[in-house]
């Protein structure tokens, strides 16, 4: 269960009603019993029950049972769809260990809002249903150009286009050359999924020519892009990924 709480030895973590509801209204648990919690900073603790009420407890931590497990430096770019698409987007990069989650407002974006907060939501029930003791951070949502305007000294962007014909075996030799370069596994790495509509000429134009970026096809079919983001995080896990 994820807290926002310190965790440590002989902290006391208060409840949240929701939490208290769960813990002791759904999963039936009461004084004296065990949970594991984690919040993103201290690894995962056991702790004990030591006030149960419908609408509030109080848990004692007791030991360490896993350390902070950092997530490889995955950046997941993509442009907000659909609501409940956007929800899996962010849900399934949570489950693949993307440590960022950023939505990107590009030209053929059709949302101009997200609900930052119910995506960091969803990234922590993703978390929690991993056994992880991580939680990405969702961002706001930033205009493409701003975010590539800043981009950060090293970092590479497999640049995610249905245009680009080829097929998904260019993605490994992107990956090997970057690796051969570097001398090592791999520089951090960030994933960039466009909209329903896909993305403008100029912008492709633009991302084609930045430095960092390595435009990828993910095949000869165009995949919707919660489909399409999933597969591009697969094959950067399975290239470089753990
Ligand atoms: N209209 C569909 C939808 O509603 O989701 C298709 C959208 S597709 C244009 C969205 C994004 O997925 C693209 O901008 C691209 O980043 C990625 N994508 C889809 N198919 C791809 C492919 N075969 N190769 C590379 N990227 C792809």
């Amino acid at each position: 269960l994820f807290v926002e709480h310190p965790l440590g030895e002989g902290q006391t973590i208060p409840l949240e009603r929701d939490q208290a509801h769960y813990l002791f209204g759904v999963m039936r648990l009461g004084v004296g019993d065990f949970v594991e919690l984690f919040n993103g900073h201290d690894g995962a603790w056991r702790c004990e029950v030591v006030q149960a009420g419908k609408r509030a407890g109080v848990l004692a931590c007791e030991a360490q049972v896993k350390p902070l497990q950092m997530p490889p430096d995955l950046w997941l770019l993509f442009a907000p769809i659909k609501k409940a698409r956007t929800d899996f987007i962010v849900e399934k990069a949570a489950e693949m260990g993307a440590a960022r989650i950023m939505p990107v407002q590009t030209v053929f974006t059709n949302s101009e809002r997200i609900r930052q907060d119910r995506l960091q939501a969803h990234a922590v029930e993703a978390a929690e249903q991993c056994g992880g003791t991580y939680v990405p951070e969702v961002t706001a949502l930033q205009k493409l150009d701003r975010v590539l305007a800043d981009w950060p000294e090293g970092r590479q962007l497999m640049f995610c286009d249905e245009a680009e014909v080829g097929s998904s075996s260019a993605l490994s030799g992107v990956f090997a050359s970057e690796a051969a370069r570097e001398g090592q596994g791999a520089g951090p790495w960030a994933i960039l999924i466009g909209p329903e509509g896909g993305f403008s000429p100029e912008e492709r134009a633009r991302l084609k020519a930045l430095p960092f970026a390595h435009i990828v096809s993910l095949g000869p079919r165009i995949l919707r892009a919660d489909t399409a983001a999933v597969a591009a995080m697969t094959l950067w896990q399975q290239a470089l990924g753990d």
